[in-house]
């Protein structure tokens, strides 16, 4: 579902349109190539300043634009809503979880980060060891629309917050979401160069434009084939990448499950935000002893979810009008590879909405349960046991997240999943809990977003070495070693590696 080489790209205006409505929000002038080096330098030139104000200040700046965003929340969701189509109260979750990961990355960084001193081992004990996290310096992050806020700022924060500045490239779909996050930043820090945290706005042209404009790392969430593009574009410089892609994310359904409770779990897995959900509930394989009951309560409550344009929708309308048909495709192909739509099927496709789809035992080969739908239908499958569905769950080319539903082997099940996530008893719980990373393999990327590893992804460790003192007759690098030297260490190798059983 890439968005580049459209004929869009060769306007200079970008134009922002109410998903439901079509109606122009907004227009913004293109940034070209020179417009997103001219970008580039600024964020150079502020990194000094942003790196000088050390953890405690950068804590402060963040945690204001924080209180900035929550002053003008409503204004805030209310664009979300027009712009992205989601209905306020889901765009008031986004804003609240983005703020849980600035919060913590503001305030985690100085632990995570700061200097620590390494044990030099008992052979370099005149010397001192320090490991120090350099920021990297410019971070290129673009973005998806499907979480406009939340999604990008799981790199936008923690590259902030380790002492980088960043230029942030927001999708084509949610031009004016981005802007507000930079313009709410630069409200609640005016004394603080614009260079910090800065927008550069376009189609995919913008966004290659900044892989190539000499940033220090490009962090990019995604579609996996706009992800391989990016980088092979970065590996002419090796810039490093940070590849958030897609999903296609199964729930394990144990004979043990609390059914009620799995049912009510895919249901909004796999419907809200229209099923635009890269962690959302794509595949679900159920045990054959609960399957009817399983279903019919699925059915149940999705039979009264209704997607719609009102501000208190259940749902909203597709953001991206392009994946309205990959969706109809999906559907119609796994009715023809023996799927049963028990809810819905073809007719529930009524762009720019969908309404909610449930298809049983459709064969595993079909585009429905191997490619990513981003829509809301859920493929629901019967298994005979967890094996065979820990085997189906994990033979897919995504590997982002899951779900396990069972009583007493949650734990154990999740374990045997191929993926960067798990929620047992729940869905998409680890995305809310800002300390646990979360990013994928395979298909699905490389990296992570948020706790440690996501501070970690936007700093360089740099080690140092002092030696403090001279050991006489200890010179090991140095053409000034003796044979003396080298017979003491034969003597000693052996006791400090020759004696393990
Ligand atoms: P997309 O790949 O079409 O576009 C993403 C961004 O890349 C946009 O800003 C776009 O303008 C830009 N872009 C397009 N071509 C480019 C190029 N050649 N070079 C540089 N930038 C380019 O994806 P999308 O449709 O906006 O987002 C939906 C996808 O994102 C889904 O696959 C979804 O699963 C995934 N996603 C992943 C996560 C995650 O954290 N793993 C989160 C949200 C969304």
């Amino acid at each position: 579902m890439t968005t580049t080489d459209t004929a869009s790209d060769k306007t200079s205006v970008l134009t922002s349109v109410d998903p439901a409505t079509g109606a122009t929000l907004a227009t913004y002038p293109i940034a070209d190539e020179d417009a997103v080096r001219a970008a580039v330098a600024k964020a150079r030139a502020a990194a000094p300043t942003w790196e000088e104000l050390g953890f405690d200040g950068r804590r402060k700046a963040l945690l204001r634009w924080s209180s900035q965003l929550v002053a003008r929340a409503d204004e805030f969701t209310e664009l979300i809503h027009a712009e992205n189509g989601k209905p306020l109260d889901d765009a008031f979750l986004e804003l609240m979880l983005a703020l849980e990961h600035i919060a913590w990355a503001a305030k985690h960084a100085k632990k995570v980060l700061a200097p620590k001193k390494i044990f030099p081992g008992p052979l370099m004990s005149n010397f001192t060891a320090r490991l120090e996290q350099r920021p990297l310096g410019v971070i290129g992050v673009i973005g998806p629309w499907n979480y406009p806020v939340y999604t990008p700022n799981g790199s936008i924060a923690y590259a902030l917050a380790a002492g980088n500045t960043v230029v942030f490239k927001p999708s084509e779909f949610s031009t004016g979401i981005g802007n507000f996050l930079t313009e709410a930043f630069r409200k609640a820090n005016p004394q603080l160069p614009e260079g910090v945290f800065l927008a550069v706005n376009g189609y995919g042209a913008t966004g290659a434009a900044l892989v190539q404009a000499g940033v220090d790392k490009v962090a990019f969430t995604g579609s996996p084939g706009t992800g391989k593009k990016i980088m092979a574009a970065a590996a002419q410089n090796l810039t490093p990448v940070l590849l958030e892609c897609g999903g296609k994310d199964a729930v394990v359904i144990a004979a043990d499950a609390d059914i009620k409770a799995a049912a009510d779990a895919v249901a909004w897995g796999g419907t809200s935000n229209s099923g635009q959900t890269c962690a959302g509930v794509e595949r679900v394989y159920v045990h054959r002893s609960v399957k009817d009951e399983f279903v019919a309560e699925l059915r149940r409550i999705l039979e009264n979810v209704q997607p719609g344009s009102g501000k208190d929708a259940a749902y909203g309308p597709m953001t991206m009008p392009s994946q309205v048909d990959i969706v109809r495709r999906h559907i119609e192909d796994a009715l023809k590879n023996g799927g049963e739509a028990v809810l819905g099927g073809l007719d529930s496709v009524k762009a720019p909405f969908i309404e909610p789809v449930i298809l049983v035992d459709t064969d595993e080969s079909s585009a429905a349960v191997q490619e990513e739908t981003f829509g809301p239908t859920i493929t629901v499958r019967t298994v005979d046991s967890i094996d065979e569905a820990i085997e189906l769950a994990n033979n897919s080319t995504y590997g982002l997240a899951s779900a396990v539903y069972s009583r007493k082997q949650g734990l154990e099940i999740a374990r045997r999943l191929r993926v960067g996530a798990t929620s047992v008893n729940s869905v998409l719980g680890f995305a809310a809990i800002p300390g646990l990373p979360f990013g994928g393999s395979n298909d699905s990327g490389i990296g992570r977003i948020h706790g440690e590893q996501g501070l970690r992804e936007f700093v360089r460790p740099h080690a140092i070495a002092v030696q403090n003192f001279a050991i006489p007759g200890m010179a090991l690098m140095s053409y000034r070693r003796t044979e003396s030297t080298m017979k003491l260490l034969r003597r000693l190798v052996p006791v400090l590696h020759g004696r393990n059983k």
